[in-house]
């Protein structure tokens, strides 16, 4: 049986949407770590093409997600944090924001050398089918009217067609305002 050797685990991203890439990352952190400590980055990012939900929405859709695949209320916790201008001090900044983590588990370059650079440890993992499942290609998906139901978790997809997530990307896509991109 493999022995957990840390205690609390850092998961960054931006979750636009979150997706069966993300959750298999997710479940090998259960695995690994007594509890995961969730960022969603890029909080201040909303309705554009590249970031269309808001914060508040993805906490939702990954809370829905935590409760519905039974992980416990207390083996996570959600933050949402906006990117500052200075690269060097993300790492320090995110542990002022949500206290002591154990590993650092990503598989962005950005954040590797950061975390590293500033002393944490960094559990590096792979992209899982990155082809298939990859945020960018969901949001294509969508605002082209293609199936993408199996990309993401079944709560994700049922949360996202409630509130109407192809007439945003639509919307979104129409518009020439200079924020948009
Ligand atoms: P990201 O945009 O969340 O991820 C970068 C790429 O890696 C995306 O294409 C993403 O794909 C993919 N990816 C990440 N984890 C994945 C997974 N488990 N499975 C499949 N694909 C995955 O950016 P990031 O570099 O990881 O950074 C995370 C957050 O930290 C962002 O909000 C970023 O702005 C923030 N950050 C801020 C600062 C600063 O404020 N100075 C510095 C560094 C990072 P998907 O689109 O499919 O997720």
């Amino acid at each position: 049986m493999k022995t957990k050797t840390n205690k609390i685990a850092l998961f960054i991203g931006r979750f636009q949407p979150f997706h069966n890439g993300h959750l298999y990352v997710l479940r090998n952190i259960l695995k690994d770590y007594d509890k995961v400590k969730i960022v969603i980055g890029s909080s201040q990012e909303d309705y554009t093409e590249k970031n269309p939900l808001k914060s508040t929405e993805r906490a939702e859709m990954l809370g829905r997600m935590l409760r519905q695949i039974g992980v416990k209320g207390d083996q996570f916790d959600l933050y949402e944090i906006p990117d500052i201008s200075s690269n060097s001090i993300w790492p320090y900044y995110i542990e002022k924001k949500i206290g002591h983590f154990d590993a650092v588990v990503t598989a962005s370059p950005l954040n590797t050398v950061l975390f590293e650079d500033s002393g944490y440890w960094v559990d590096e993992h792979s992209l899982f089918q990155r082809k298939k499942y990859s945020g960018t290609e969901i949001r294509r998906r969508i605002l082209a009217g293609k199936d993408w139901d199996e990309l993401v978790p079944a709560s994700v997809f049922v949360y996202l067609q409630k509130m109407n997530i192809e007439r945003r990307l639509v919307y979104i896509s129409r518009t020439d305002n200079e924020y948009i991109n």
